[in-house]
């Protein structure tokens, strides 16, 4: 069979925040995008209910009808929306060229790399069950819902401190569940956590169930049980949130070895810019942000990219 070959100026790898605002302003700069979608149209907010944060909604929205206004926007100005996922990328010279999983190979001037980045979980079936539900992986878009209360987060590293030490300004109590009897995390963070009143630490333990309700849809947690690992005894913590901060992994492996990445996979981009170490890549939003992770500066990252690729182009 014949390869199909198409051409784009503009090729937007991903569909959450970052790629949606991209195709808004590409397609707006008269740059005609050709979005693809991937596995999860829309993105992480997809898979959650409320969204409290993003400005433009007093009331707050919903995830998946956020996202589905992201898309109708960058429709709107004709952007080329593709179900699919880019499966191959070479970035070795321009125009650059991407495979899709349905065999189309595109050629682009400019390539615009917004594919997020996926939380770790521990795995276990509660969790998943529960997931939205009492169960999340971002203290700063859940926690609010659990003002006053008691809570979990489970991990040991940098973000689980800091997503212990955020929540506990917010919530009654949170116990900080860790495998180990240390912390991974830097000292300074470690300092913070030991000096929280209201954070319990328990050392040595793994999660072995999320505990809950369920009515239908009507799901809730209620706990969960843990073991500690050295003496084998299980017992049950009642919180009414679970929060899982055992790290983030960016979907970055498309462009290995093709572009420079931090230790953990982190597209890195110049300072102040969303250009990556290949002239004419863009990268924005989640998969090269591992501080902030917020849908509005995924959007914001996106808008960057768009301009940049924009600029690019024009001068050439
Ligand atoms: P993502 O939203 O992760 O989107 C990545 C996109 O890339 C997806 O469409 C995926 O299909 C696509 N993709 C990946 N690989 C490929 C490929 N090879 N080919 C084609 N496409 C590909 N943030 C807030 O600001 N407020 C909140 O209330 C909030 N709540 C959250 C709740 C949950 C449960 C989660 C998980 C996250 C939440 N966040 C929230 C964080 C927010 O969702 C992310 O910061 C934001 O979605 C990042 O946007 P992004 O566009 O970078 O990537
Ligand atoms: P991380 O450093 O890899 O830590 C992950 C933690 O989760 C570890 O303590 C690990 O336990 C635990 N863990 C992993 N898998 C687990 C599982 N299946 N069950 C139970 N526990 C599990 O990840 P991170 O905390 O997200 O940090 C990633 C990087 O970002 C680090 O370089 C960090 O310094 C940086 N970061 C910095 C800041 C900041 O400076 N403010 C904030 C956040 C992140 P073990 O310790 O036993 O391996």
């Amino acid at each position: 069979m014949s390869e199909q070959v198409e051409k784009t100026k503009c090729l937007i790898i991903g569909s959450g925040p970052a790629g949606y605002t991209a195709a808004i302003y590409a397609a707006r700069a008269d740059l005609k995008p050709m979005i693809y979608e991937g596995l999860e149209p829309g993105g992480q907010l997809t898979t959650t209910t409320e969204v409290e944060n993003f400005p433009g909604y007093p009331d707050g929205t919903q995830g998946p009808k956020m996202m589905e206004d992201f898309k109708k926007q960058a429709a709107r100005f004709d952007a080329d929306i593709r179900a699919g996922i880019i499966t191959e990328l070479d970035l070795s010279k321009r125009p650059f060229k991407a495979k899709a999983d349905d065999g189309k190979v595109i050629e682009a001037e400019v390539v615009i790399l917004a594919t997020g980045a996926t939380a770790k979980w521990l795995g276990i079936e509660s969790e998943a069950r529960f997931n939205g539900f009492g169960v999340s992986a971002c203290a700063t878009c859940d926690g609010f819902f659990y003002k006053g209360k008691d809570v979990v987060v489970v991990g040991g590293g940098d973000t689980a401190a800091e997503e212990a030490t955020y929540l506990a300004k917010l919530c009654n109590k949170v116990y900080l569940i860790h495998r180990r009897d240390e912390l991974r995390a830097s000292k300074a963070m470690q300092h913070k956590v030991f000096n929280t009143p209201n954070i319990e630490m328990v050392w040595d333990s793994i999660v072995e169930e999320v505990v809950g309700t369920e009515e239908g849809f009507n799901k809730a947690v209620t706990g969960v049980r843990v073991k500690n690992k050295n003496t084998g005894q299980e017992r049950e913590i009642n919180v009414d949130g679970v929060f899982i901060a055992i790290g983030h992994k960016p979907n970055s492996e498309i462009v290995k070895e093709q572009l420079e990445t931090n230790e953990i996979g982190y597209i890195k981009t110049r300072p102040d810019s969303t250009l990556t170490s290949v002239e004419g890549v863009y990268a924005c939003g989640d998969v090269q942000d591992h501080v902030f992770r917020q849908a509005v500066t995924a959007a914001g990252t996106g808008c960057m990219a768009a301009i940049e690729a924009e600029r690019y182009l024009s001068s050439q």
